[in-house]
């Protein structure tokens, strides 16, 4: 799937604040934003990237504006843990890293429940 990443991106930057996170990954549209961690690394954590992935394709099934319609609706109703949006990219994540190493990942667990109604994700320190 076609995608890019942005560096030290200003929408990131706002969502780590709001979120008083060391570091965040955002989708918007075919573009990961992360703030406060590098592409390099985050490109390394395959399971990480895998969610964020499944967020780019949740763009393209539903179209720009209408899929941050549809997940600010979903995080107002029922919250950002169980957002339909964020199971399915957490399963996405979880899946590929049991598919890579055969077992159960942590690090995909450790992506914490946030208030931002917008694809937002930060990983704690390991
Ligand atoms: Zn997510």
């Amino acid at each position: 799937m076609d995608f890019k990443i942005v560096e030290r991106s200003f929408f990131a930057r706002i969502a780590r604040m709001v979120l008083k996170s060391s570091n965040v990954a955002m989708v918007l549209g075919n573009k990961i934003h992360l703030s406060g961690v590098d592409g390099q690394t985050f490109l390394k954590d395959e399971g990480w990237l895998a969610h964020e992935m499944c967020h780019i394709r949740q763009f393209k099934e539903h179209g720009y504006t209408r899929f941050l319609w549809l997940y600010f609706v979903e995080s107002v109703r029922v919250g950002y843990y169980n957002n339909k949006y964020e199971v399915e990219a957490r399963e996405a994540g979880t899946k590929h890293m049991r598919h890579l190493a055969g077992i159960k990942n942590k690090a995909a667990a450790k992506i914490e429940p946030t208030t931002l109604p917008l694809p937002a994700d930060e990983k704690k320190e390991v």
